[in-house]
């Protein structure tokens, strides 16, 4: 019924690689060092590919990462651009290796209007997949661990002391083998890959909150098995044809905020979106019962969902959703993925946005470390790249809202650098909600409207009249 079995995929690397654990002591876990030019705190997919890809340049670097892989996450939906950067990793074989679900595009339901794009329309050859993220992160943890970097897993990064740029010091708990062993590793810099944990960001105070107090989102998803999933058609189909009938991420709004449906090849992620003064005053015992009450009577959805199986105990939630940093860097570390920002997923962006920023870090660090007096240069071209990332993210998947802290300059310049056929499909993306305020407002405002017009219309996608589930 299903393609592969995804668990088989890592076993070879888990024999070679996990300690052996005896009676609760490590035989094999080795020292954490004293000293390292580079400590990168976090081993998902940012931390990870920036371990990667310092350590194949000859950078000392060391990973401490606070829980064992392979550990669960949510962010299954993966676009294509991820691609462009994961070769540059070098992790792009272990990734086709994984034999992960392909998807054909998207499909939204939005206020009621039904919107299907394909990415291979816009011109993308490799495709655009759904990754079980357990496996995916452990994957690329393996890759940075087999690059040369220093992996050390259950080891939480408590403390980061900034005084002394020239000799950071990074206080952290080993927690190897059940114990709690407090530990410093000095070095020259750090970088913070803790997501949503943003370990500096809390010890500087420089975390933003988008919409606080006005228009604040949460999430709050489980896991189903069995789930029928939408095709390019906009029919369903069984878990049974996947193997032979690509699915499409399908997104569907509802009063509250918006919904996610994607199916992995041993379950379906189903997740909501909420604006929370939809749910004020509820707490959290009651969240499982909103989550399948939604879930029920969403049009569409509840057709997907009708002989699926909940798992139960499967419900997850996060709060303090879309946030930015007032600083990503400085003399000596630099927050990148989730810890430098985090905008609502509605567009996927989160995992190649770890892949990006992973590659201009190591970039710049690297020269930093080869060319010292550089290094402030280096620091303002990170800042620079880095906030006009977000803002581009921020300004497609937030409505006015989410304008707050947005350099519109960056942004519109990043707009007109754009190859024609990718910021064409940005647009498009632009009508697929009513988020995209401020993206169409500064797309006018660069002057990349063109043609299209605010009534933007292509060729390369189509609405659809009604879906067949
Ligand atoms: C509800 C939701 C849905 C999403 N959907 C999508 C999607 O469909 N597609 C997509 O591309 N993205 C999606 N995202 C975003 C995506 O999951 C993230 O952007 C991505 O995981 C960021 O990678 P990262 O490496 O920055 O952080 P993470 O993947 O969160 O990794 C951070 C790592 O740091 C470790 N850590 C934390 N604190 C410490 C510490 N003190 N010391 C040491 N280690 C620490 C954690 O254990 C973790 O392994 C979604 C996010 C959410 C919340």
């Amino acid at each position: 019924m299903i393609p592969h079995s995804p668990r088989q995929v890592r076993s070879d690397l888990d024999r070679d690689i996990e300690p052996l654990v005896v009676g609760g002591v490590r035989h094999g876990a080795s020292a954490i060092p004293a000293r390292a030019d580079v400590v990168v705190v976090g081993g998902g997919p940012a931390g990870s590919s920036t371990a990667a890809l310092l350590a194949k340049a000859g950078v000392d670097v060391v990973l401490l990462e606070k829980v064992k892989h392979p550990r669960n996450t949510v962010g299954e939906s993966l676009i294509p651009h991820f691609w462009k950067f994961a070769d540059k990793v070098g992790v792009s074989r272990e990734i086709e290796q994984g034999g992960y679900l392909k998807k054909a595009g998207g499909i939204t339901v939005w206020k009621g209007k039904i919107h299907q794009f394909s990415f291979e329309k816009f011109g993308y050859k490799r495709p655009a997949l759904h990754v079980e993220r357990d496996l995916f992160d452990d994957m690329v943890l393996r890759h940075a661990q087999a690059s040369g970097a220093r992996v050390f897993e259950e080891t939480a990064v408590t403390r980061v002391d900034l005084a002394d740029p020239a000799a950071l010091k990074v206080h952290y708990d080993d927690r190897r083998g059940g114990s709690s062993n407090p530990g410093l590793l000095t070095c020259k810099y750090v970088v913070d890959a803790s997501g949503h944990n943003v370990v500096l960001a809390k010890q500087l105070g420089s975390r933003v909150i988008v919409g606080r107090g006005q228009q604040e989102y949460m999430a709050l998803w489980g896991y189903f098995e069995d789930a029928r999933y939408v095709g390019a058609d906009g029919k369903s189909y069984g878990p049974e044809c996947l193997p032979g009938i690509k699915p499409v991420t399908f997104v569907v709004s509802y009063e509250d905020g918006w919904i996610w449906h994607i199916i992995l090849r041993e379950h379906t992620s189903v997740g909501l979106v909420i604006n929370t003064s939809s749910i004020k005053g509820m707490k959290r015992p009651q969240y499982e019962a909103y989550f399948k009450r939604i879930v029920e009577s969403t049009p569409y959805l509840r057709e997907l969902l009708r002989t699926a199986k909940f798992k139960e105990g499967s419900i997850r939630f996060m709060h303090d959703y879309s946030y930015y940093l007032t600083e990503v860097c400085g003399e000596g570390w630099f927050c990148i993925g989730d810890a430098g920002g985090f905008v609502d997923p509605i567009f996927s962006h989160g995992v190649q946005a770890a892949f990006y920023n992973a590659n201009v870090v190591s970039v710049l660090v690297k020269g930093s470390l080869d060319r010292p007096s550089r290094a402030q240069e280096y620091r303002r071209h990170f800042d620079r790249r880095v906030r006009q990332y977000y803002g581009f993210s921020r300004s497609l998947a937030l409505g006015d809202f989410g304008g707050d802290g947005v350099d519109a300059g960056l942004v519109k310049a990043l707009m007109k650098q754009m190859p024609p056929i990718e910021l064409e499909m940005m647009l498009v993306a632009s009508c697929i909600s009513d988020r995209s305020t401020n993206f169409r407002n500064m797309a006018r405002e660069a002057g990349v409207l063109g043609e299209f017009g605010d009534g933007f219309i292509s060729g390369r996608h189509r609405y659809l009249p009604a879906l067949e589930l």
